[in-house]
């Protein structure tokens, strides 16, 4: 949750940066106006590289259409121009960039891997081969070819170009609300970086901030992208183990930890094929997420999940253990008929999930997860053999140790 609010705060700071820093930089030491002239391309650059480290040839590309959409207009910038160049240019790039930052977002991973990439290259070399091309054909276009471009008026972004510019946004908004991947935010950002050059070029530091300020949030969303990455399962966005680990040495001692199973697994696998196997852990997962007692769901591989608990009082845990078996157990789980389904073969079909459970709470003699894990796996075993459906909470004494669930009652 934390982590969504950090990557949907990303294009909201872009533009805060853009429209407040310049103001701020307007009279400031020339030093450090020459090294916020450095900064877009030393972000871009650093920002480039993590993409293409962290396996993100998508964003490495949208990166690379910044860069160059930044050196155009650095090109306006520093070189006396004349006008009617300078707007055709500016208008050439508000036309082939947003097209080109819309493609590598949309593109299949598999167009931009190692293997085809040349082709992505080979779209951004047409690309400025034929801005180029049209601005050397047309050394000074004439009043009639710029009247002809529509919303072109000396002195002032081309309006059309804008418009366009504005438009194109559209896509990766829709697409955060569809899918909500790094490579739209990226997406976004740079169609707001270009929209801020465009519109500020005449606003000292205006596209050095915006551009820099893109470089620096790419960073970031990559970070934490990686950072997902390492500590949440991508199947059930639940924590994973590695976070489990991590997590172990800020808990009080005594603390509990149960392991959950679904019941029958394989069986249900067998049945209805993997992929609907995946499905109800994906259900599974978010009923477990529901727990009460402060306790924390994990996925510690296959179909089997961690709830950890900062409470040291068994009877809570228990409770709070107790209602997830039997939400899980009266959910209603139907499983979809195949479209392809011959006609006389029978609706969504009813099916019960259930989860067995082990708790234990961590000991003296308990040193390392392991330690817990172990004993918290054989009260889950014991769960098993009790006949599944049911919490087993070993609670330091000897065998029998507490059930719950299947007939049984909380102690
Ligand atoms: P029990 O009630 O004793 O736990 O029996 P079970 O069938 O659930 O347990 P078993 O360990 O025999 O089988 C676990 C199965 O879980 C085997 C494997 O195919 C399946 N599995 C593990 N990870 C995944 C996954 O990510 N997706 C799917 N669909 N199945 C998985
Ligand atoms: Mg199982
Ligand atoms: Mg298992």
């Amino acid at each position: 949750m934390l982590i969504r609010t950090v990557q949907g705060a990303m294009p909201v700071a872009v533009c805060t940066l853009a429209l407040l820093l310049p103001t701020w930089l307007q009279d400031s030491h020339p030093v450090v106006l020459q090294a916020v002239a450095l900064l877009p391309w030393l972000l871009l650059c650093t920002a480039w590289g993590v993409s293409r480290l962290f396996g993100q040839p998508k964003v490495s590309f949208i990166l690379l259409v910044s860069l160059l959409s930044y050196s155009v207009l650095q090109l306006y910038l520093n070189h006396l121009l004349t006008d009617a160049n300078n707007e055709l240019m500016i208008w050439l790039m508000c036309l082939m960039a947003p097209p080109l930052i819309l493609t590598f977002q949309l593109i299949p991973d598999a167009m931009a891997g190692e293997s085809s990439n040349w082709k992505c290259y080979l779209l951004v070399a047409m690309t400025l081969g034929l801005g180029a091309m049209m601005l050397v054909k047309v050394p000074e276009p004439s009043e009639v070819l710029l009247s002809s471009l529509p919303g072109m008026e000396s002195g002032s972004p081309p309006l059309a170009g804008l418009i366009l510019l504005a438009t194109s946004m559209m896509v990766p908004l829709f697409m955060m609300v569809q899918r909500s991947e790094s490579v739209d935010l990226v997406a976004l950002m740079a169609l707001l970086g270009l929209g801020f050059g465009v519109c500020g070029f005449r606003v000292p530091t205006m596209p050095e901030v915006a551009f820099s300020a893109v470089g620096l949030a790419t960073i970031v969303l990559l970070l934490l992208h990686s950072y997902h990455l390492a500590f949440f399962d991508t199947l059930t966005g639940l924590r994973n183990r590695r976070s489990l680990e991590s997590m172990l040495n800020d808990l009080p001692r005594g603390f509990h930890l149960a392991i959950a199973d679904v019941d029958h697994f394989k069986q249900f696998n067998d049945t209805y094929g993997h992929e609907v196997g995946d499905e109800v852990l994906k259900l599974v997962a978010q009923l477990l997420a529901e727990v009460q007692c402060g306790g924390r769901v994990y996925r510690l591989g296959g179909e089997e999940f961690v709830i950890l608990f900062g409470s040291s009082c068994r009877g809570l845990c228990a409770n709070a253990l107790d209602r997830l078996r039997r939400r899980v157990a009266e959910y209603p789980f139907y499983i979809r008929r195949p479209l392809n389904a011959p006609s006389g073969e029978e609706e969504d079909r009813p099916e019960q999930i259930t989860i067995s459970l082990g708790l234990v709470q961590q000991g003296i003699e308990d040193r390392h997860l392991k330690d817990v894990l172990r004993r918290a796996d054989a009260a889950l075993y014991r769960a098993k053999a009790r006949g599944r459906n049911c919490l087993v909470v070993d609670d330091g004494r000897t065998p029998p140790w507490t059930v719950i669930g299947r007939g049984h009652t909380l102690p």
